[in-house]
């Protein structure tokens, strides 16, 4: 528990040329999630994180049910933001040359400076609804020829290596076992994966956005904290063994989870949550929701 991405990018490829040699997945797109890990991986150890927490600070907030960087905005360089936008950028444009008006776009005057990181950390706070929203607002986007959704991934792609250094920075200084909350003690997101783990069974949750793994009970939906096991199910389908879709019928979100002991191996979520794109598709079919895009009551 702590962080969910091994430490280096050998260990990390290893895993990607496993889950690679058997997926279904479109070439194009394969290489360039491989491009973008490359990215996050060179990147990180050049992040340099300003520590902001003080041991004291982390347990005193984690007791408290407050998530580390709620209220504050965390310390990421703008001008470093920005380089690796424009890696990220050209990554997309090389195994999808539909993404060059992306490119072009990187120098408007509207992503100048602090702008592109401040748009990035407010879009990665909205869900699927206030994103279209922001975008609309936003007309330049559109005069650009820039495709929201892909702009949307693309800048928040391009902020991974900062969440992962400052949560992987947190993680070891804490196990997370003060937090009790259903979102990311860390960066507040809802989690985007889940682990049973193989030696106790214990429901490991992770963040999509930072990667940092703090451990929830079984019986309980993080994203809306229903306890009533009738509205809460899973189903599997036969293609990917080892793992279950979790839903709940209260607030209509689903998680994807990975069974430790039948996959019998040491699992990285967020590769299998690239691999597992499928499972994705059918709960949403079936009218389910990830938790970052359900409309909860605060
Ligand atoms: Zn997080
Ligand atoms: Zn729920």
């Amino acid at each position: 528990m702590g962080h969910g991405l091994p430490l280096t990018w050998t260990e990390l490829k290893k895993e990607f040329d496993a889950y690679a040699g058997s997926a279904a997945i479109e070439e194009a797109l394969l290489h360039f999630y491989e491009a973008l890990f490359q990215i996050w991986y060179s990147n990180r150890d050049r992040v340099e994180i300003a520590f902001i927490f003080k041991p004291e600070q982390i347990r005193d907030s984690l007791r408290e049910g407050r998530f580390l960087l709620s209220g504050q905005k965390p310390p990421f360089d703008a001008a470093f933001y920005r380089e690796i936008l424009a890696e990220v950028v050209a990554a997309a444009v090389e195994h999808f040359p539909e993404t060059a008006a992306l490119q072009e776009a990187l120098h408007l005057e509207e992503l100048q400076g602090d702008r592109p990181l401040l748009m990035a950390m407010e879009i990665t706070s909205l869900n699927e609804v206030q994103l279209a929203h922001f975008f609309s607002s936003q007309q330049w986007f559109a005069e650009a020829g820039v495709e929201p959704a892909q702009a949307a991934f693309l800048l928040a792609a391009a902020l991974k290596p900062f969440y992962i250094s400052l949560a992987a920075a947190i993680a070891a200084q804490t196990d997370f076992s003060f937090w009790r909350e259903g979102c990311c003690p860390v960066c507040g997101r809802m989690p985007s994966m889940a682990l049973l783990r193989a030696e106790d069974g214990a429901r490991i949750l992770e963040c999509g956005q930072c990667h940092a793994q703090w451990q929830f009970g079984r019986l309980e939906c993080p994203f809306c904290r229903n306890r009533d096991f009738q509205q809460l199910r899973h189903f599997s389908i036969d293609e990917f063994p080892g793992r279950r879709v979790q839903v709940c019928e209260c607030c209509k979100g689903y998680l994807k989870t990975v069974l430790g002991k039948e996959m019998g191996r040491r699992v990285t979520l967020e590769l299998d949550n690239i691999f597992t794109v499928e499972l994705d598709l059918v709960a949403r079919r079936e009218g389910y929701q990830p938790g970052g895009d359900l409309v909860l009551p605060r």
